[in-house]
């Protein structure tokens, strides 16, 4: 038997038929000629039909929001005016919380409690950009002599394509759309293919909120064709993309045609560094949830743990024992904490790092194969802690995207900032050690978007998010968030009749 918490199939009865999940163009919804279904990973159900949208579709959507911008209906609408309609959907999304987590939930595989913590979570993001829609302001300049004044305006950029991946549906697409909207920006949305209706849900909040017909489109569908069209349309000004770093790759290359701007959320293989003065119980839990939260299907995840070696054995005995007790199953238990693997396919690559691993030479603690779960016919993998790891294994070094820690040690701080740094990626990486200066050395050397110390994955909408390196480019959420969806004009001004003629009259 194995020593890991499962959570058996709770029998909780599954809607009996599938979300409809439709395009949203001009302010109607438009049915598909063909449609997808998707299969719940974790009950192995359908539980929605979409759309399956073409490049024609794409383009329908690029159409309505290139007419909604240049309508001026929200490009120049007030900042109050907007912050209303943001502030509307935020209360719309607190009312419908139940309704979008449990579709979030069987399409993606996560844990109901996550899914409602996401959902409730993007309705205070939705406040802030509210609040931030009344605060866009540039500058002036007065010190340019008498007969001038300067004056730098921001300006929406225009029409912005909005690309997501599966993990965090709704959340991720909160943190741009808002955002986008409060700049004055009008959008058309292409959620992932296996988690598309919350994106379709919250369409129908921005209609019940008021939001002008036209300013936000959704097309359902797969990268290609659906994706690559908003990637590279020129009427499209800017796309922003979250999702794996091959993809947002791609998206640069395809929206170079019309040298559109890009920000780009990509992976991460992100490190926690333990010194030995750390409260290492803090710390090994910290470690735990890092990995596991959202089945390790996380660009924020934890993924590699670098140890002092006067501690490591100690400590990585700890995660593993802490991780037999993390509860995986049912993702409709309430109490469960790791649901199910977004796909089979998906499950195979994650099993393929580890026993890669173990075949260079790496040990496993705890896991390295697939769950049975009782009752339930979907996918699930254990949780699992690699030791041994050294910094040439794939397992160090690509995103697993699953429940899979690796474990690496160092003796020196610089050693540790080298491993840290040692990564094409760049998005996170924590510091555990109750010295401060070890924190803030560590902070100031790390090449990350994001450092915690003495913590793990606390967010805020106020401080902004994004990767160095292949991580990504731009930033999201906070006041830079807004900034990315801004243009910047400058107007400079004669004042009176004073400008001296260039050209010498006869
Ligand atoms: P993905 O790159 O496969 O797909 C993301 C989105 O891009 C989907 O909507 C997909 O349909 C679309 N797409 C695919 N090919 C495209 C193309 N050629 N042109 C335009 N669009 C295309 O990613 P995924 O598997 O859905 O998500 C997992 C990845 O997302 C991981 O690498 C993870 O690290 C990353 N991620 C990053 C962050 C972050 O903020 N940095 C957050 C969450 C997830």
């Amino acid at each position: 038997m194995l020593d890991m918490t499962v959570i058996a199939a709770t029998g909780q009865a599954l809607p009996t038929t599938p979300f409809e999940g439709r395009h949203l163009i001009g302010g109607a919804w438009v049915a598909g000629s063909v449609t997808v279904d998707r299969v719940s990973p974790a009950h192995g159900v359908v539980v929605s039909r979409s759309a399956l949208g073409t490049a024609a579709d794409a383009e329908a959507g690029v159409a309505a929001a290139r007419a909604a911008f240049d309508s001026g209906v929200w490009s120049r609408a007030t900042g109050k005016a907007r912050a209303a309609v943001l502030l509307r959907v935020a209360d719309l999304i607190e009312a419908n919380v139940e309704r979008i987590a449990l579709l979030e939930t069987l399409e993606s595989g996560k844990p109901i409690s996550q899914s409602r913590g996401e959902v409730s979570g993007a309705a205070d993001l939705w406040r802030y950009a509210a609040s931030l829609a009344r605060n866009i302001t540039g500058d002036s300049h007065n010190t340019l002599g008498p007969d001038m004044l300067g004056v730098i305006l921001k300006e929406p950029i225009g029409v912005v394509s909005v690309i997501t991946p599966w993990n965090f549906p709704f959340w991720i697409l909160s943190q741009k759309l808002p955002f986008a909207l409060a700049a004055g920006c009008t959008c058309v949305v292409k959620p992932s293919e296996m988690t598309p209706s919350s994106t379709v849900m919250m369409g129908e909040l921005l209609i019940e909120a008021g939001l002008p017909a036209g300013v936000v489109n959704i097309v359902l569908g797969e990268g290609q064709p659906v994706g690559a069209v908003l990637a590279s349309h020129p009427d499209v000004d800017m796309v922003t993309f979250t999702g794996s770093t091959a993809v947002g790759k791609a998206i640069s290359v395809a929206a170079s045609g019309s040298l559109k701007k890009v920000a780009l959320e990509l992976g991460g293989k992100n490190p926690q560094v333990i010194f030995p003065d750390a409260d290492l119980e803090s710390a090994a839990d910290a470690v735990t949830f890092g990995i596991y939260f959202n089945a390790g299907e996380c660009c924020n995840s934890g993924s590699r743990v670098l140890v002092h070696e006067d501690i490591a054995e100690a400590f990585v005995a700890r995660v593993t024992a802490l991780s037999r007790q993390v509860a995986f199953g049912d993702p409709l238990h309430p109490d469960t904490q790791v649901g199910a693997i977004i796909s089979l396919v998906h499950q195979g690559k994650i099993d393929g790092y580890v026993k890669d691993a173990v075949a260079a030479g790496a040990k496993v603690a705890l896991g390295g194969g697939p769950l049975m779960v009782p009752g339930l016919a979907g996918q699930f993998y254990q949780p699992t802690v690699v030791s041994g790891v050294t910094p040439d294994m794939a397992i160090a070094r690509d995103e697993v995207f699953g429940p899979v820690l690796a474990c690496l040690t160092f003796r020196t701080l610089d050693e540790a900032v080298a491993l840290a740094n040692d990564a094409a990626y760049g998005l996170s990486a924590g510091v555990w050690s109750e010295n401060v200066h070890t924190c803030l050395e560590f902070a100031r050397r790390v090449q990350a978007g994001t450092i915690w110390t003495n913590t793990w994955m606390d967010g805020f909408p106020e401080m902004t998010f994004g990767g160095f390196k292949q991580s990504g480019q731009g930033r999201e959420i906070g006041r830079y968030g807004l900034e990315e969806f801004l243009e910047v004009k400058t107007v400079a001004m004669r004042i009176g009749r004073t400008r001296p003629n260039w050209v010498k009259t006869h």
